[in-house]
């Protein structure tokens, strides 16, 4: 009979080319034991005819035994007899038609797996556990255990502590081993897009690099009274729900049927017939009243008029009785409510969303969502266990807590993330970046706030400043519209700060 190892962590993976299988190790501070599973990596291979052509020609070469093929609707998946038969089939192919991923990284998403999530043995079997505990056990480049290393270091050197157990959790976070986890989260964010379009089977389509407008948004001056709200958390919530991607955009199964269908992204454009003479208006977009004044004449005409109303964008305009223009159909929509413009039948720019295909952007974005509330519900009952058993004591126990600890951790990481979101979806230097998704994500940013600053406006507050990214927005009275937040079906963003003073 053998005893029971209790729980075990995913301590390492390794793909062993020749014998086409995965070794994964289970280990604790005491144990240590060695799956193998026989495992065939995949290659995605773009499809067209050129492509098909030229992979029937290279399989013949390579020996049409160490393939399989598998179609879906724009790839071809090939399953290698080996990876490194898929790699010499992948050389023949340009980069960007292809997509894979290193061996282990494809088996641990494939099963749900990853680096240091927790395991018990059941009749031999590795079964893994719904829940977030630090790892006890000894990695090889390390002298001592990770529970005394990091305990040492808490005391010794928080910031260290803090690092080591964030390369923990990257690790853990996007199923790379240890010592590759990248340190900027711009990566990061990259290779959680690759584990998405990894389980989606699907390739990144041609990168567009060209950049869309940002402005930071502020009135100068000196204010009383600030609050500042974090919106960082609403955003991932926005790409989710709004299925904002690339690869879905324009769908042949959602084209909509009138210019008031939901899914319609806000910066479509839409022909509109103006009423009204010498007429300017502020754009709820900058990035279209950018390239609306850069377009067009009577330049001095808006920056004048920009400084004399202090508006945030440059104003859109002049505009004469009867003139025709195409605005952006939320722009539209409110000009032709107030009388001051007509919505003309044709000649539209729309973009929309899918409503039944995830993109491959939201599918991530979820991922991450999920894990971050799975893990601040455990943090949950974590700590009302603590309370429950050690009343006055629990906060200073918790606070000494290694598992504690780590799930904290693990919590800051994923709003850190988060937080990076907006910068790195309008981020060219981005892999993953795509144009469409930078205009999209833009639109529906600037559209929520107008919409909440209209509404607050009525109540007296004013939005002070807005960041960049839309993450930080300082406002001045205060109401805050939770109604608002309610309705979209999104969170209320957090007060972070109240400033009694501040200057822009
Ligand atoms: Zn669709």
């Amino acid at each position: 009979m053998s005893s029971t190892p209790g729980t075990l962590w995913l301590s390492n993976a390794t793909y062993l080319n020749e014998k086409r299988r995965i070794t994964v190790e289970f280990s604790n501070r005491e144990t240590k034991i060695t799956k193998n599973y026989d495992f065939y990596p995949v290659l995605f291979i773009h499809k067209s005819d050129s492509n098909e052509k030229l992979l029937d020609e290279k399989i013949n070469l390579l020996g049409i035994n160490s393939f399989k093929l598998l179609q879906n609707k724009k790839n071809i998946k090939v399953i290698g007899k080996n990876y490194s038969k898929l790699k010499e089939l992948r050389c023949y192919f340009a980069k960007k038609e292809t997509f894979m991923l290193e061996p282990e990284r494809q088996f641990l998403l494939l099963n749900g797996w990853s680096y240091f999530d927790l395991f018990t043995l059941d009749a031999d079997i590795p079964n893994k556990q719904n829940m977030f505990s630090f790892p006890l056990l000894l990695l090889e480049f390390f002298e001592s255990p990770l529970d005394s290393l990091i305990t040492n270091l808490r005391s010794e050197d928080k910031k260290a502590a803090k690092q080591l157990t964030n390369c923990l959790l990257l690790s853990n976070l996007l199923a790379i081993p240890f010592q590759k986890v990248p340190l900027k989260k711009r990566h990061q964010l990259e290779m959680l897009i690759q584990n998405s379009l990894f389980l989606q089977e699907k390739i990144f389509p041609t990168k567009d690099n060209s950049n869309i407008f940002i402005s930071n948004e502020s009135v100068r001056g000196r204010f009383q009274n600030l609050m500042e709200l974090d919106f960082s958390k609403i955003w991932p919530k926005v790409i989710i729900k709004e299925n904002i991607g690339s690869e879905t955009n324009n769908c042949a199964c959602c084209i909509p049927e009138n210019i008031y269908s939901g899914n319609i992204f806000p910066n479509s454009l839409v022909s509109v017939r103006f009423l009204s003479d010498a007429f300017y208006y502020d754009s709820r977009f900058s990035d279209f009243s950018n390239k609306f004044h850069l377009g067009n004449s009577n330049k001095e005409r808006r920056l004048a008029r920009k400084a004399e109303f202090l508006t945030k964008n440059i104003p859109i305009g002049p505009f004469f009785f009867g003139d025709s223009y195409k605005i952006p159909i939320e722009d539209a929509k409110i000009l032709q409510k107030e009388g001051f413009a007509e919505i003309l039948p044709n000649n539209n720019e729309l973009h929309w969303s899918c409503r039944n295909e995830k993109s491959f952007l939201s599918n991530a974005i979820e991922m991450i969502s999920s894990k971050s509330e799975k893990i601040n519900s455990n943090i949950e009952s974590y700590e009302k266990i603590f309370l429950h058993q050690y009343k006055l004591n629990a906060l200073m126990l918790l606070e000494s807590d290694l598992n504690y600890y780590f799930m904290k951790q693990y919590s800051n990481l994923l709003n850190a993330i988060f937080n990076k979101v907006p910068n790195f979806l309008l981020d060219t230097k981005n892999q993953y970046y795509s144009k469409v998704i930078a205009e999209s994500f833009r639109s529906k940013q600037q559209s929520l706030i107008a919409e909440w600053s209209e509404i607050m406006k009525k109540e007296g507050t004013r939005i002070i400043a807005i960041d960049s990214f839309c993450n930080k927005i300082f406002i001045q009275g205060e109401y805050l519209t939770p109604d608002f937040f309610l309705k979209k079906d999104i969170l209320m963003p957090i007060c972070n700060n109240h400033h009694a003073d501040f200057y822009f």
